[in-house]
């Protein structure tokens, strides 16, 4: 099961993410993003491509 991986060292919680996930997985935090609902990801990796600071990881 894919699921996103958070950098919060990385995050600014700018919601690019929380926006662009079909899924709504995200959603904001007070200082960074927050995965939600990991079980609805299904892998389309588009986060990872469009997270400006490159802190998300999708993994298996
Ligand atoms: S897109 Fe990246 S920097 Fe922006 S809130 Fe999501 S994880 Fe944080
Ligand atoms: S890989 Fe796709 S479905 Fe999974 S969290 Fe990222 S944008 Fe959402």
């Amino acid at each position: 099961m894919p699921k996103p991986i958070i950098d919060n060292s990385k995050c600014t919680n700018c919601g690019t993410c929380v926006g662009i996930c079909p899924m709504k997985v995200f959603e904001k935090g007070e200082k960074a993003a927050v995965v939600k609902k990991p079980e609805a990801c299904v892998g389309c990796r588009a986060c990872e491509a469009q997270c400006p600071e490159d802190a998300i990881k999708v993994v298996d």
